[in-house]
Parts: C-alpha cells; sequence; structure tokens
C-alpha cells in the first residue's frame, strides 16, 4: 500500500527532525522538511503532498496559517497545525483557514497518530459530502427526491430550499456546485468578485397572503387543497414566464418562496409586480370567489446577506414592513428595518430584571427524561433553564433566552447552565444512578464565543463529570453561517469528548446530506414532524427517511416532543432510538427527577 506522503513545515530544525523520525516509526513517509511559508508554497506547487503538518510560528514573511491559506487557494490538502502555545486569537485564525487539527507542542507519538488519522478521515468525509452534494443536484435536475418535494402542490419544500439556493448559486457564479458549499460563498463575508458582476444576483420571492388563513375558514379541506395548488399553478406560470433561472417553494400554508437570477434588482421589481398582480385576481374555488391579498418581500443575495437564512429573514421583514403599509404589495428589503424604534415595554421589564437574575439565583434547571426505545429505560436528560421572575412568576426560556443573547449575558447564564448541570449530573452518578448522560442547550453566541473551549474544559474539571455524559445541543442555523470554522470548533469540542447533537432538525432549511459535513452523533428530530407521525402522511415519511438516512451516517436518533401512544408506536417502528416528550415525562425539578429516576426502571413496558 501507498504510504501517506508528509510535508513539515517546521523552522526548528531538531523539532522537525524529531517529528520526522516519529513519523517514520508510524509508518508515514516524509517527503520534505521546509524551514520557511515560501518554501513550503514552492513545493506545493510542484508536489502535492496527502498531508501537511504546518508550525504556525515559523520565520519569514508569512507564518503558517497564511501559508495555509495561499496553499489552500490552489490546492486541496489537509493540514494540521503545530503550535507552542495556542490563544484563542490564534485558533480563530487558524479555524477560519479550516484546518483539520492542531498539536500543541510537546506531543506524544499517540497524540501524533491520532491526529493525522482524524484528520484525514475528515478529509475523506469532506471529499464524499462534496459527492452527496453533486449527486443531491443531479436529483434537482432529474426531479427532486420525495422527502424534499410537497406532495399536495409537487413543489420543492423548505428541506430542498438550501440545496436549490446552492444550485442558483453555482449557476450564477459559474462555478462546481460542490466548492460552493465549502468556500466561503455561503459563509458570512461575501467574496469580493461576488459582489462586484451583476450577473451573480439571487433575488429571494417571499410571499406572504394575508388573507388565506380567513378564506381557508371557508372552505372545506378538499376547496383549500384546490386554493393551495391554484396559488402554486399560479405562481410556476409566472416564473415560467419570466425567462430567467429560478424556481418556486413551498414553505408552508400560506407562504411561499420563489428564488430568480435576474441581472439587474430593477428587473427583479419588475418580476415581484407581476407576481403581485397575478396574485391579487381572485381565485374562483367551486364559484366561490376568493381575494387572497398578497405582501411580496424580496431580498438580495449578495448585498442583503449570503446565506438563505439570512435573505429569508431580511424578505420577511420586507414583508412585515409591506403589511404595515396595508398589504398588497411588493417591497424591497433595506438596512432600515434592522433598527428597532423601540422596545416593548415587557421586554425592558424582562431586561432589566435579567442583568441580577444570576447573583439573585433566580434561574432553576429542570430536568427532561430520554428513554430508550429498547431497554424502555431512561439514558438521559435535557437540561431546560427556567427563569423564577419574583413578580412576574415562572418564564419559559423562548422568552428570555433571546433577550439574553441579544444583551450578552448569554454568556454568563449558560455557563452557569453548564456548570449547574454537569455538577448535578455528576452527584446523580455519585448516589448510583450512573451512566446518566445530560444534554446541555448552547445558543449561537455562546457556541461562537472564543473561550468557549476553555470554559468547557474548566467546567468539566471542576465538576468532575467524565465528557462522554455531557451531550451539547445546537441548531443547523447557528451552524451555517460560517461552516469551515464551525466544523473547526465542533471538532475541538469533540476532542474534549463531549457528544453533539442536532436539535430541532428539520425547523431549518439544510438537509441531512447537507449537514453531514458537521461532526454529529446525535440528532433530534423536531417535534413539528413528530405531531400526529402516526397519521399525518408527509410527516411519515420524512421522520422515517430521516432516521434511516441518520442510521446510514451512523447517528443516534431522538425524537422530540412525543405526545400520544400513536406517535410512540410508530417511532418504534422505524426504529427511532430514544424519545423525549410528554407522554413519558414533562421537564422536572431537581428532586421529581431524582425521585423518577430511583422509582422506575422499566414503567414504559407498559406502552
Ligand atoms: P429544545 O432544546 O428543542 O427543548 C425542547 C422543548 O420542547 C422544551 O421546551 C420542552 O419542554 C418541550 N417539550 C418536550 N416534550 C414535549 C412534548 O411532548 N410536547 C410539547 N409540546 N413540548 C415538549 P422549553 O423548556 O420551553 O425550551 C424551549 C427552548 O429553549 C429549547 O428548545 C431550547 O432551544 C431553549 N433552551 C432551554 N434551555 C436552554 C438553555 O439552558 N440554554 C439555551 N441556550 N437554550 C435553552
Ligand atoms: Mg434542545
Ligand atoms: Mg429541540
Amino acid at each position: 500500500m501507498n504510504r501517506t506522503n508528509i510535508l513539515i513545515v517546521e523552522d526548528e530544525l531538531l523539532i522537525a527532525k524529531n517529528t520526522a523520525k516519529k513519523l517514520e516509526k508510524l509508518g508515514y513517509a516524509v517527503c520534505k522538511i521546509v524551514s520557511s511559508g515560501e518554501a513550503a508554497i514552492q513545493y506545493v506547487n510542484q508536489k502535492q503532498p496527502d498531508l501537511i503538518l504546518m508550525d504556525i510560528a515559523i520565520k519569514g514573511d508569512i507564518d503558517g496559517i497564511e501559508t495555509a491559506s495561499r496553499i489552500k487557494s490552489t490546492v486541496d490538502i489537509p493540514i494540521i497545525f503545530l503550535t507552542a502555545y495556542a490563544n484563542d486569537e490564534t485558533l480563530d485564525r487558524a479555524s477560519e483557514v479550516g484546518c483539520y487539527g492542531y498539536l500543541i507542542k510537546p506531543f506524544r507519538d499517540r497524540e501524533l497518530q491520532a491526529t493525522i488519522k482524524m484528520a484525514l478521515s475528515r478529509y475523506r468525509e469532506d471529499s464524499v459530502v462534496k459527492e452527496a452534494l453533486q449527486s443531491t443536484l443531479h436529483e434537482y435536475s432529474a426531479g427532486y427526491d420525495d422527502i424534499y418535494k410537497d406532495n399536495l402542490t409537487n413543489l420543492p419544500n423548505k428541506l430542498f430550499l438550501r440545496d436549490l439556493f446552492d444550485y442558483l448559486l453555482s449557476l450564477s457564479t459559474g462555478s462546481n456546485a460542490a466548492s460552493s458549499n465549502t468556500n466561503s460563498v455561503i459563509g458570512s463575508e461575501p467574496t469580493q468578485d461576488l459582489q462586484q458582476s451583476e450577473s451573480k444576483l439571487i433575488a429571494v420571492f417571499n410571499i406572504s397572503l394575508d388573507r388565506f388563513k380567513r378564506a381557508s375558514s371557508f372552505l372545506n379541506k378538499e376547496q383549500q387543497d384546490t386554493l393551495v395548488k391554484e396559488i402554486a399553478r399560479r405562481l410556476t406560470d409566472c416564473v415560467t414566464g419570466f425567462q430567467v433561472p429560478g424556481s418556486t417553494v413551498y414553505l408552508e400554508s400560506d407562504n411561499f418562496v420563489i428564488l430568480l437570477t435576474p441581472e439587474k434588482q430593477a428587473i427583479a421589481n419588475q418580476y415581484g409586480q407581476s407576481i403581485l398582480s397575478n396574485l391579487q385576481k381572485s381565485f374562483i374555488i367551486d364559484e366561490q370567489e376568493i381575494y387572497l391579498s398578497p405582501s411580496i418581500g424580496i431580498s438580495f443575495y449578495p448585498s442583503d446577506g449570503t446565506s438563505i437564512e439570512q435573505l429569508l429573514q431580511q424578505s420577511q421583514k420586507a414583508i412585515e414592513y409591506a403589511q404595515s403599509q396595508g398589504g398588497n404589495r411588493c417591497q424591497k428589503f433595506t438596512f432600515a428595518f434592522n433598527i428597532k424604534p423601540y422596545k416593548a415595554s415587557d421586554d425592558l421589564r424582562l431586561e432589566s430584571g435579567l442583568h441580577h437574575a444570576l447573583e439573585r439565583e433566580e434561574f432553576e434547571l429542570y430536568y427532561q427524561p430520554k428513554v430508550d426505545l429498547q431497554t424502555n429505560s431512561i439514558v438521559g436528560a435535557e437540561a431546560l433553564v427556567r427563569w423564577n421572575h419574583p413578580e412576574m412568576g415562572r418564564i419559559e426560556p423562548d422568552k428570555f433566552i433571546p433577550l439574553a443573547e441579544e444583551s450578552g449575558l448569554i454568556g454568563s447564564i449558560g455557563e452557569w447552565v453548564l456548570d449547574c448541570a454537569c455538577r448535578q449530573t455528576k452527584a446523580w452518578h455519585d448516589i448510583g444512578l450512573d451512566g446518566l448522560k445530560i444534554s446541555v442547550n448552547l445558543s449561537g453566541t455562546q457556541f461562537r464565543q472564543s473561550d468557549l473551549f476553555h470554559k468547557m474544559t474548566r467546567i468539566l474539571f471542576n465538576s468532575s463529570l467524565e465528557a462522554q455524559y455531557l451531550e451539547l445541543e445546537m441548531t443547523e442555523t447557528i451552524l451555517v453561517e460560517n461552516i469551515k470554522a464551525n466544523v473547526q470548533r465542533l471538532n475541538l469540542l469533540k476532542k474534549l469528548g463531549v457528544q453533539i447533537a442536532l436539535d430541532d432538525f428539520g425547523t431549518g432549511y439544510s438537509s441531512l446530506g447537507y449537514l453531514q459535513q458537521f461532526p454529529f452523533d446525535i440528532l433530534k428530530i423536531d417535534s413539528c414532524f413528530i405531531r400526529n407521525v402516526d397519521r399525518n402522511q408527509v410527516n411519515a415519511v420524512i421522520t422515517k427517511n430521516t432516521i434511516s438516512m441518520a442510521h446510514e451516517l451512523g447517528l443516534q436518533v431522538v425524537a422530540e416532543g412525543v405526545e400520544t401512544a400513536g406517535e410512540l408506536n410508530f417511532l418504534k417502528d422505524a426504529q427511532c432510538d430514544v424519545i423525549q416528550g410528554f407522554i413519558f415525562s414533562r421537564p422536572l425539578e431537581v428532586k421529581e427527577f431524582q425521585k423518577l429516576m430511583m422509582s422506575e426502571a422499566k414503567l414504559f413496558g407498559n406502552y
């Protein structure tokens, strides 16, 4: 078998030689040792090693990170950074470049070997993802897969929106779609050349039918379906008439999205007017005349945002503005919509209380059991924070976590949650409930904090909880903004031994094939798909497919929000691994949870 060829970039000759010796001993081939960034770039231009070990602090004009970034701009080689000490700023810079691992000097043979193995396998996985995306896009042109299609309208559904966006991006930039996935095209900063050319514009038309719900209440189910199909038909006809690549996606009852790639914003505005006038005409359903009052919000890639999530949010703001002006109009997004003229007084009151809530010990963690469907026993719990407000009573996280994010307090609150959950779990282990796992939710701001890794290390150390019992739950919207850097961050966290769960799967706009590039261990299917899964055909197809795809990818599947025996039985049949939901238990206070754990082991057999 061919040995892996490794290039060492290291200016301290003794370390370089020592590392080379270790590598040879481990069965790798060292093809070259160079001592500067320039020499490394020159070498890579002539020969391509399979892997590069790159010292960060090398002498010369460019450091290791800059060298890596220049190499990456021409060839795709996995790079592992070596560094004597790692501060956050350096690690963040290295993450931005997209490296495949770090080694802190001095390192042992085993660390070296493990890091190389991980880097090579991640690199291979990344290549597979690229191929997977290619084939998804191929399916797109051939007719999309069932789970990406809305059965009623035959339009792609929201799970396919991201792929569609990537696809249009690849058409309009002329690059291949797979590489748009891994380069910074979808990342937070649009590259210069993307902003310059007018032909590389994507317009997102977010269409809301303001009177749809009211109109539907006068129709029976069949008539409602006919109405939705008729709206879909009018929209598809419009798009076909436009002569620019584009497509219509059905999000939910009264919400459609059209993606187009017009040459100029002015042309897009004309299209918007044309969609509007088509939808303003009455719909005749069984001789009843129905008017829907559409509001259309438009946002543009790249000027208003570079990810589909951002663009949808911006177009939604434009819709809200259009509605505030009486609806029945088409409105382009402007950044002025982001300036909030006022804050609701309740929010202000909550926010000021939030500043003191930690010191006044007003937060409390509740624990919701997770049940393994094979053994019917509790295998873990999700920690869910509550705020016991002195005047307003108990406040749910959905109300105050967003405020905590906005005001910057999420850092300290999140740290308290992690610390409290880890200590509590360790205490439970100590009284014999060993093996219990704890999941903690991480918000976007928390995940992006540069000292997260250090905080996690400290919290685990202080609580003495073994890292394997801690799961961190994150939603996809947190991760898709700056993919490469986030993959690095997750890998760093995983190095501690913690597990990563993808929370609320299905509520964002990414497909599983796309999300596969993140190193998850667990996938949590959002409760909106579990709702009536035994009776709702669409939910059933999505849930079954998600479970089997997740299993193929080696992920454990947790179903959230299971409330009925019908849903539970469906999930058992579909081989779901773990469930969480009111059918078994609501989130419980510490004492209640402990009582439940102590008293029951196999209650679940009854179902
Ligand atoms: P999540 O992580 O998806 O948590 C699951 C939510 O579903 C919880 O709501 C839980 O009480 C609820 N739930 C569980 N089973 C059922 C069921 O059978 N039916 C229904 N209808 N609901 C069920 P909760 O506690 O209100 O939390 C809401 C969200 O707030 C969480 O969603 C999570 O995103 C966030 N959150 C909670 N605690 C924290 C925290 O400590 N830090 C951060 N950053 N976010 C948190
Ligand atoms: Mg969660
Ligand atoms: Mg969830």
